[in-house]
């Protein structure tokens, strides 16, 4: 029998484009990636929806993979690369591994794509993931109104005001 497909979204990947429809299996993601992004009131509108519609699901991990988890990173000496959510996200996915499931993280992170390799899960690159193709940000001065790309420092080198994302382009996924 073919295991079923689900996938571990990190904050990165619910920033660059949140279509977790776009992914062929369930999407999971861990609660304090949800509180990261809440910052951006339209990307937390829009996962509030897709977990109340189920198409993400914000789940924490067992405290025995929490355990195993601490013990890998420790092993690889990532400890100070790594924060308490992204240990979250590869103690869920270990979670969702040991239930049985092929498990891929979907990640831009280093770190946890090191931890991932250790644990036997796949590591998808955000822009191989094909969920940034629901649509791109990038970022706009409030106060000046200049705009920047997407990986801009996050204050206007202009004015000095904190940048803002917004959606410049949706695309049929
Ligand atoms: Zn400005």
């Amino acid at each position: 029998m073919e295991k079923a497909k689900c996938y571990v979204l990190d904050a990165t990947a619910l920033i660059q484009g949140l279509a977790p429809t776009a992914l062929s299996g369930e999407a999971f993601t861990v609660p304090g990636v949800v509180e990261e992004v809440r910052a951006s009131e339209v990307l937390s509108m829009r996962i509030e929806a897709a977990i109340s519609s189920r198409r993400l699901k914000a789940r924490k991990p067992s405290k025995r993979s929490a355990a195993a988890i601490k013990e890998v990173v420790k092993s690889l000496g990532e400890g100070s690369a790594l924060s308490k959510t992204d240990k979250e996200l590869l103690a869920l996915a270990l979670d969702l591994k040991e239930g049985g499931r092929e498990v891929a993280i979907i990640s831009d992170d280093y770190a946890i794509q090191n931890v991932s390799a250790k644990i036997r899960v796949s590591f998808i690159p955000v822009a191989a993931s094909g969920i940034t193709l629901a649509f791109t940000w990038s970022l706009f001065c409030p106060a000046c109104r200049r705009t920047y790309p997407p990986n801009s420092q996050p204050t206007c080198p202009v004015c000095g005001t904190d940048l803002k994302r917004r959606v410049v382009k949706r695309s049929k996924v």
